[in-house]
């Protein structure tokens, strides 16, 4: 086969959860974001196919573009995300579709598949999840469902690895060949005769905007107003439209979407009924459902889930993370103090021998001596999300959230801040209601994200040794809490209004791929170090200038004289009230803007000690456990840090978010540090 100069892309469309990631990460090498939920993919990626001849010889594999898109239902979409793959198909026309089947759910996979057939694009069908299948004993007659589809059916088993070669010869030749559907009316009867009718009538408008006719008729007959303004029709075409709407209504007895979909299903019904020969009751819808009934019982239900996520912060902050988080502070501490004691020996220059120990060992080795703690909780958290829990949280919290005003779907993205703000705020985007995604957004920075673990860690430690754990999971509780009042607020006064009902699958339970979680934790570690050696070095590096030098850029021997503690003392003063208004604590603050981490890595530098360990001997001259405390609850609840506010103000369309996002957040801390300050005074 001789090979188009040109690229070809091929997308990846199909329903939520049907394994499309999967399939596109194994194609590509790429790692994309795989979980047992819907609405884990919620922009479409690209990625050339992967050259290392696996699948496809390797000269040409650059050449094929593969689009992972966020699942939808059917192409009329209700969610942003769902408008993203809708819009890609049909205004960029991708040279081929793989429609990523999930053979366990099959009918609800077809129904959008064959929407998909009409767009004219050539278009094959992998049949994903055989393994499930197979091991319910259950069968698929391939060739048959093929031919009653009129596509190309290809059996794989994306995780599993199986099928993917031939896959990718059929798509790429369909799409090099430009392979259509064959055209099938799936349709019967009155809305034969409808979508039939408007399709002559429309044909031309529709040709003119580069639409298909009876894919154009099938929408404007369900209801697209969209697209109907699109089309630009006379008058007189959308009266004779509406007559053969009320004709076909007549006819039916039914509503204009209802007759449409039904069609669709009958002619599903009978492709399935014909080729494929299902269990009466898997043994995993078995299992998921004698797991359900414990997991999302009305009773036990909501204390089991915070068990599970006291079990995860406990083993995190006291037990796995800790431990292994002390032992690697200890070893920076040796590796600084070597290092240190070489260069004072060596005689070099003390500028440089104050930066190398405060600004590298002491800044940055503070910082990464956490990463065990932060590892381990994203663990934990990609076991939530692969096992198909999550699903069930949501399931499980819509009655309680309900209550402030959200729907159970918010509460994915708040679990998911609990890793890292910035991805949890852009999965909001699968809340198919406004308003709801507005709230649940401005909520969402409330959770403790990772980045304020070492914060927690070094104060508890310093101050709290024997508590340690209980401290950090007050400060994650607390959190929740204020989300929940800001909750209730938003809800009084400003987004009033009830939540959308709750529609969301629970999908069957799934052992936690190992490659999956690996892979997630792998790009959790990767994407740490680099913002540890980059934005958190720089940070530290500019606190550490700021600290050394003084205005005139002379080397300061004395503490009071450089432009740091300038800026620090002349701030200092708004946090007095609430115990700590020294300028150390003001420019920790400040740098935290940056980044969380930049918090603790500020103090090493500005304590001057020379590691995380020293650190945690040095804080106590500073605070008391009182002011300590105040200090976390300041930093729990002051401004996100930069990344996420843009993503918040990207994500809610201005600037202005942004804005009143840092000024919303940081009165909040305000006042909940002097509360706790105040009334902590009283008590000690
Ligand atoms: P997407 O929402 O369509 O992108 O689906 P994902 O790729 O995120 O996969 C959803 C879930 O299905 C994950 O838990 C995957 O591990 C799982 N999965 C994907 N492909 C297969 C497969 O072939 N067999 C089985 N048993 N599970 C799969
Ligand atoms: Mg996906």
């Amino acid at each position: 086969m001789a090979f188009p100069e040109s690229k070809l892309t091929i997308a990846l469309a199909g329903n939520p959860n049907s394994g499309k990631t999967t399939l596109f990460n194994q194609l590509t090498g790429a790692n994309q974001h795989v979980g047992n939920f819907p609405g884990v993919t919620v922009e479409k990626k690209e990625a050339a196919l992967r050259d290392n001849g696996e699948f496809f010889p390797r000269k040409s594999a650059g050449r094929i573009v593969l689009v992972d898109l966020p699942g939808i239902y059917s192409l009329s979409p209700y969610s942003q995300e769902e408008i993203v793959a809708r819009d890609y198909l049909v205004r960029e026309r991708p040279s081929a579709i793989i429609n990523v089947v999930d053979v366990m759910n099959i009918e609800r996979g077809l129904y959008l598949s064959i929407q998909l057939m009409q767009l004219n694009i050539p278009i094959i069908i992998a049949l994903n999840m055989m393994d499930e299948l197979r091991e319910n004993h259950g069968s698929a007659d391939i060739p048959r469902l093929s031919a009653k589809l009129g596509v190309s059916v290809v059996p794989i088993s994306a995780s599993h690895k199986e099928g993917i070669g031939e896959l990718l010869e059929t798509a790429v030749r369909a799409a090099f060949l430009q392979q259509r559907p064959l055209v099938q009316d799936f349709c019967t009867g009155a809305v034969h005769r409808a979508i039939h009718a408007v399709a002559h009538l429309i044909e031309d408008h529709a040709r003119d905007i580069g639409v298909m006719p009876r894919f154009a008729a099938t929408k404007i007959i369900e209801k697209d107003d969209l697209l109907l303004e699109a089309l630009d029709l006379t008058a007189h075409e959308k009266h004779t439209i509406a007559e053969t709407i009320i004709d076909m209504k007549d006819e039916t007895g039914k509503d204009r979407k209802a007759a449409i979909a039904d069609m669709r299903y009958e002619f599903i019904g009978d492709a399935v009924a014909e080729s494929i020969e299902k269990p009466h009751m898997t043994l995993h819808q078995d299992r998921s459902a004698r797991i359900d009934r414990l997991l999302t019982s009305k009773y036990l239900g909501i204390p089991i889930f915070f068990g599970i996520m006291g079990v995860i912060f406990w083993l995190t902050f006291s037990v796995i993370g800790a431990t292994l988080s002390d032992g690697l502070a200890w070893v920076f501490a040796a590796a600084g103090e070597g290092v240190g004691g070489a260069l004072s020996a060596a005689g070099v220059n003390p500028v440089i021998q104050s930066f190398v120990n405060d600004a590298v060992f002491a800044g940055i080795g503070s910082v990464i001596s956490f990463i065990p703690m932060i590892i381990v909780m994203f663990f934990f958290m990609s076991i939530l999300e692969d096992s198909g829990y999550m699903a069930r949280v949501a399931f499980i919290m819509d009655k309680l959230l309900r209550k402030l005003g959200l729907s159970g779907r918010s509460i994915i993205p708040m679990i998911l801040g609990f890793g890292c703000s910035v991805p949890a705020i852009m999965s909001a985007r699968t809340l198919s209601s406004e308003r709801d995604r507005r709230v649940t957004i401005m909520l969402t920075p409330f959770m403790s994200c990772t980045a304020k673990l070492p914060i927690y860690g070094v104060f508890a430690a310093a101050l709290f040794a024997s508590h340690r754990g209980l401290i950090i999971l007050s400060l994650y509780v607390m959190g929740v809490v204020v989300a929940v009042v800001v909750g209730v607020v938003l809800n009084r006064f400003i987004y009033k209004g009830k939540p959308v009902p709750f529609i969301m699958e629970l999908p069957t339970y799934r052992l936690p791929n190992l490659k999956t979680v690996g892979i997630l934790l792998w790009h959790r570690t990767k994407d740490f170090l680099q913002r540890a050696f980059t934005v958190i070095f720089v940070a530290t590096i500019v606190i550490w200038f700021l600290q050394s030098f003084d205005v005139r850029l002379n080397p300061v021997d004395y503490a009071g004289g450089s432009m740091l503690s300038l800026i620090g003392d002349f701030i200092a003063p708004v946090f007095t009230p609430l115990g700590f208004g020294t300028g150390i604590c003001a420019t920790a603050i400040i740098a935290g803007f940056i980044a969380k981490e930049t918090v603790v890595s500020s103090f090493a530098v500005l304590t001057g000690v020379p590691s995380a360990l020293a650190l945690q001997t040095a804080l106590p001259e500073y605070f008391t456990p009182l002011s300590a405390y105040s200090f976390l609850v300041f930093c729990l609840l002051y401004t996100p840090c930069v990344a996420a506010i843009s993503v918040v103000g990207k994500e809610l369309g201005s600037a202005f978010a942004s804005f009143s996002l840092i000024l919303r957040q940081t009165i909040i801390a305000w006042v909940a540090a002097f509360i706790v300050y105040r009334i902590g005074l009283l008590f000690l």
